[in-house]
C-alpha cells in the first residue's frame, strides 16, 4: 500500500520529514525516501530498501545530510520513491499512493506518441508507476491539471504529493478511497497520509481534503488548487486493517472503530448461550475489537498468546508465502495456562485467504483449548482490492470465501452466483460462512455486517468503499 508525509518549512524541514515519514512505517515494508529542495542548492534526495532494516535506521545518515525548506517522503510497498523530475512544468520531486491497473496501455500510449521515455525496470514491475504519473502531469499545461489528467487517465487510485521550490501540491484520489490531511505549526505546514504522524512533532490538523480536492501549501499556508468533488469511497478496511490505532479517518480513530465493532459483535452474541472463558485478539489489528467484545460481553480480555516482538520487526516480510506463514507463526508463543481446557474467543481483522487463522487455531487445538470461537472484525472477503496495492492482495480464487463456493457449487460459479454469496441476507452466504467455519475447524464462526462495519466507522455506508464484501462499486 504505502504512505507519504510531505512538509513545507521556513527553517530546515528534513527532522520532521524524517520522523513524519516514519510514522507511516506501518503501511509498507519495500522501500522509504526522502527528497528535500533547499531554494539556494536544489533537489537532493535518498531511496533505500526497508525489506530488512527499519525507516529509521536506513534513512537516518541522509537525513542528517539533507537540508531543505520543501520536503516529502514515502513509505512504498511498489515503486522506489521519490522521483526527482526535470519538465516543462519546472522541477520537482514526486511520490503516489495508490494503484494502476492500465498501466501497460498508459506507458504504450505515451511511447507511441514519441515524446517520452521511461527509465528500464526502474519499478518493481517494470516502469515505475510514479514515473508514469509525472509523465501524465506534464502533458498538461500546469500541475493541477496534470494531477487531475493523470487521475482521470488512470483505472485504480491515485492520491500523491508533488514538491516545488516553493511548496507542496496535495491531492487526494477521486473518490478519497486514501486520506489525506493538512497539519499546522508556527511557520510549517505539512502534508501527511495518517493523521497521527505529525501529533509529536507539534503540528495540530488543519483539514482533511476531500475527495479529489488538491490544494497547494507553503510555510504561510493552503492555497485551494482543485475543490473536493461529491463521491467519497473511503476505504473501509482503512478502520479494519491498514491503518495504525492512532489515525484517524473522516475524523474517526481507527482505535475506537475497532473496539466498537467488538461491542456489535458481542451484542449479535448475546443470546446464543456461548460459554467463553477469555477474548482475545490476533495482534495487532484484531486487539482492539477483541477488548470492546470483551468489555460488552463482560468475558475477561486475555493474550493466550503473545508476539515476540524484540526480533521481528513488522518489516521483516519475505516475498515467498510459505515463508511469511512460517514467520507467522514463530512470531506467536503461546501461554498454556491461558488456553488448556479453555474455550476461547478469538477477534481477527478479517479472513482472507484462511490460511493464518487456519493454522493459529489449529495450533490453539494443539496447546490444548477445548473450543475456539472466531469472530472476524468484517464481512467475508469476497472480492480482490482492485483500488489499492493491498499487500494482502490476493487472486479471487485464493480467498477462502471463493474456494467454498467452488466447493458447494461444484463448480467455478458465475460473477451473478458470487453476488448472490456476497448478501448476506441469502442461504447461500450462510451455508457459505458454514463451510469457512467447518474447513478452519472453528466451533462457531459469525461476521458482522457491511451495516455493522459503517456503524462502527461511523461513516454511512454509500460513503465508504466496501467492494472487497459486496463487489459493488
Ligand atoms: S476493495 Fe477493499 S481494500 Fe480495496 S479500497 Fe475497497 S474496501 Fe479498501
Amino acid at each position: 500500500m504505502g504512505g507519504f508525509f510531505g512538509v513545507v518549512s521556513k527553517g530546515n524541514c528534513t527532522m520532521d520529514l524524517f520522523f513524519g515519514t516514519d510514522y507511516h512505517s506501518h503501511l509498507g515494508t519495500y522501500v522509504g525516501g526522502m527528497a528535500v529542495c533547499d531554494p539556494e542548492i536544489g533537489f537532493d534526495r535518498s531511496i533505500h530498501r526497508i525489506t530488512s532494516t527499519q525507516f529509521r535506521t536506513a534513512l537516518e545518515s541522509a537525513a542528517a545530510r539533507m537540508k531543505g525548506t520543501v520536503g516529502i517522503g514515502c513509505i512504498s510497498d511498489t515503486d522506489p520513491q521519490p522521483l526527482l523530475v526535470c519538465s516543462r512544468l519546472g522541477n520537482y520531486a514526486i511520490t503516489t499512493v495508490g494503484r494502476i491497473n492500465n498501466g501497460e496501455e498508459l506507458v504504450q500510449r505515451a511511447l507511441k506518441d514519441g515524446h517520452t521515455q521511461f527509465l528500464e525496470r526502474s519499478g518493481n514491475r517494470g516502469v515505475n508507476e510514479t514515473e508514469l504519473v509525472a509523465s501524465l502531469i506534464n502533458e498538461k499545461e500546469t500541475i493541477e491539471e496534470g494531477i487531475r489528467f493523470a487521475q482521470e487517465m488512470i483505472d485504480g487510485s491515485l492520491s500523491l504529493l508533488i514538491a516545488t521550490k516553493e511548496g507542496i501540491y496535495a491531492a487526494r484520489d477521486l473518490v478519497g478511497r486514501t486520506p489525506v490531511v493538512i497539519g499546522m505549526k508556527e511557520d510549517a505546514l505539512c502534508a501527511s497520509f495518517e493523521s497521527h504522524a505529525y501529533l509529536n512533532l507539534g503540528y495540530h490538523t488543519l483539514k482533511e481534503l476531500g475527495p479529489a480536492e488538491v490544494v497547494f501549501i507553503t510555510a504561510d499556508g493552503i492555497e485551494p488548487k482543485l475543490p473536493p468533488l461529491p463521491k467519497k469511497r473511503m476505504c473501509a478496511f482503512m478502520w479494519t486493517y491498514y491503518g495504525y490505532p492512532t489515525a484517524n479517518y473522516e475524523g474517526v480513530n481507527v482505535e475506537a472503530s475497532r473496539n466498537r465493532c467488538g461491542r456489535m459483535l458481542a451484542e449479535n452474541d448475546k443470546d446464543k448461550n456461548i460459554r467463553i472463558d477469555y477474548v482475545g485478539g490476533i495482534p495487532d489489528s484484531g486487539t482492539a475489537a477483541a477488548i470492546g467484545y470483551a468489555n460488552a460481553s463482560g468475558v475477561p480480555f486475555a493474550r493466550p498468546f503473545i508476539k515476540y516482538t524484540p526480533t521481528w520487526p513488522r518489516s521483516f516480510m519475505p516475498q515467498n508465502q510459505n515463508m511469511r506463514n512460517q514467520v507467522a507463526h514463530m512470531k506467536l508463543i503461546a501461554i498454556d495456562e491461558l488456553i488448556r481446557d479453555k474455550s476461547l474467543l478469538l477477534v481477527d481483522d478479517s479472513i482472507v485467504r484462511g490460511t493464518q487463522m487456519g493454522e493459529t487455531v489449529d495450533f490453539l487445538y494443539e496447546s490444548g483449548a477445548r473450543e475456539v470461537h472466531v469472530r472476524p472484525a468484517c464481512p467475508p472477503v469476497m472480492y480482490g482490492c482492485k483500488y489499492l496495492n493491498f499487500s494482502r492482495s490476493t487472486s479471487d480464487m485464493d480467498l477462502i470465501a471463493r474456494r467454498c463456493i467452488v466447493e458447494l457449487e461444484g463448480c467455478v460459479p458465475s460473477d451473478e452466483r458470487v453476488h448472490v454469496y456476497a448478501d448476506a441476507s441469502t442461504p447461500e452466504h450462510a451455508a457459505m460462512v458454514e463451510r469457512i467455519r467447518e474447513k478452519l475447524k472453528f466451533t462457531s464462526l459469525a461476521y458482522p455486517s457491511v451495516e455493522m462495519v459503517s456503524r462502527s466507522v461511523q461513516v454511512p455506508e454509500d460513503e465508504i468503499c466496501t467492494y472487497c464484501w459486496t463487489g459493488k462499486e
